[in-house]
């Protein structure tokens, strides 16, 4: 039987947990869907990613608005995925801030993620029709940024860790109570999507830099907030070992001239038996073997994603 398309046929709500994990830093877990975050500054607030419509976001901001009722002066995305960044308008944030590659990432392919995320996830566009339109930051950095939070609150730091999940992702590190919110550079118990990544860097130095804070506590892409350095340190570790193991099985295969089918049903029967109960597991294989394919290909810059393009790959690989 044909397994439905990418996550189009999830449509179960899922329970959120908003936690105070120390004094004005908030996080909202989701079973599995988008994490999202909120840090107190001594007069504002800094938001961490947008979701993926005003009304998803809004609801997250009423949760939050039950802590503290600051003005929202930052807004940051840690990439450019589609439903960490369309529901940006409901912020009312007077700067988005963003990588560079972020930044470029959104001109040239945001209206296409838009589509292709829509149709994969279509559950967390709640009321789509509120979006106000592609999300563009109004501040973007190459290496490092630092926002300084006012009082005895300190500062936090935004930096780029290298290129893994997208060109362009950045962590939050807020060194005073050691908490890292990593993005999608990080999953815990969450099946990584990997369709615009650059798994070599990733699986290597990339997180090598992310586990170099020796975070305390570690809000994830998905899943789980990590609490304590070897729950930190593990969730790291089981992402490097689902990108390794997808390496390891699509190189196998391409080395010796086989098929991208071939490496999708590889890849696939080695890594169900540990991750394929873990959230969009099913949903993201095809497009990453695919993705890693082309890297083996030689194609660094990773091609668009088009509605059109995931229903092909789908095809060939999934049904
Ligand atoms: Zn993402």
């Amino acid at each position: 039987m044909a397994k439905t398309f990418a996550s189009a046929g999830d449509m179960e709500e899922k329970t959120e947990t908003l936690e105070v994990l120390a004094e004005g830093v908030y996080a909202l877990t989701a079973e599995g869907d988008p994490n999202i975050g909120a840090i107190e500054g001594e007069d504002f607030i800094v938001a961490i990613e947008a979701r993926a419509t005003p009304k998803a976001a809004a609801d997250w901001l009423k949760k939050l608005r039950e802590h503290t009722d600051k003005p929202i002066r930052y807004l940051v995305l840690t990439h450019y995925h589609a439903v960490r960044v369309l529901g940006a308008s409901a912020f009312g944030a007077d700067e988005i801030i963003a990588h560079e590659k972020t930044r470029f990432l959104l001109e040239e392919r945001g209206q296409e993620d838009w589509d292709s995320e829509f149709g994969r996830m279509p559950r967390l566009f709640r009321e789509p029709d509120g979006i106000k339109g592609l999300t563009h930051p109004t501040l973007s950095f190459a290496d490092n940024m630092r926002i300084e939070l006012g009082g005895d609150r300190g500062h936090l730091e935004l930096k780029f860790c290298g290129r893994g999940h997208t060109a362009g992702d950045i962590a939050v590190w807020y060194p005073k109570h050691k908490i890292l919110f990593a993005g999608d550079l990080v999953e815990a118990e969450a099946a990584l999507y990997t369709g615009d990544a650059f798994h070599m860097d990733w699986s290597t130095n990339t997180l090598d830099t992310v586990k170099a804070f020796e975070a305390e506590m570690l809000i994830g892409g998905r899943g789980a907030v990590a609490k304590g350095r070897e729950a930190v340190d593990a969730a790291i570790e089981q992402t490097r070992e689902f990108l390794v193991g997808m390496r390891d099985n699509v190189k196998a295969v391409h080395d010796k001239g086989g098929s991208l089918k071939e490496a999708f049903e590889a890849t696939h029967t080695a890594l169900a038996p540990k991750f394929g109960q873990w959230p969009i597991f099913e949903h993201c294989l095809p497009f990453n073997v695919q993705r890693l394919w082309d890297e083996y290909e030689g194609i660094d810059w990773p091609r668009i994603w088009t509605m059109d393009r995931d229903r092909e790959v789908w095809a060939l690989l999934q049904d």
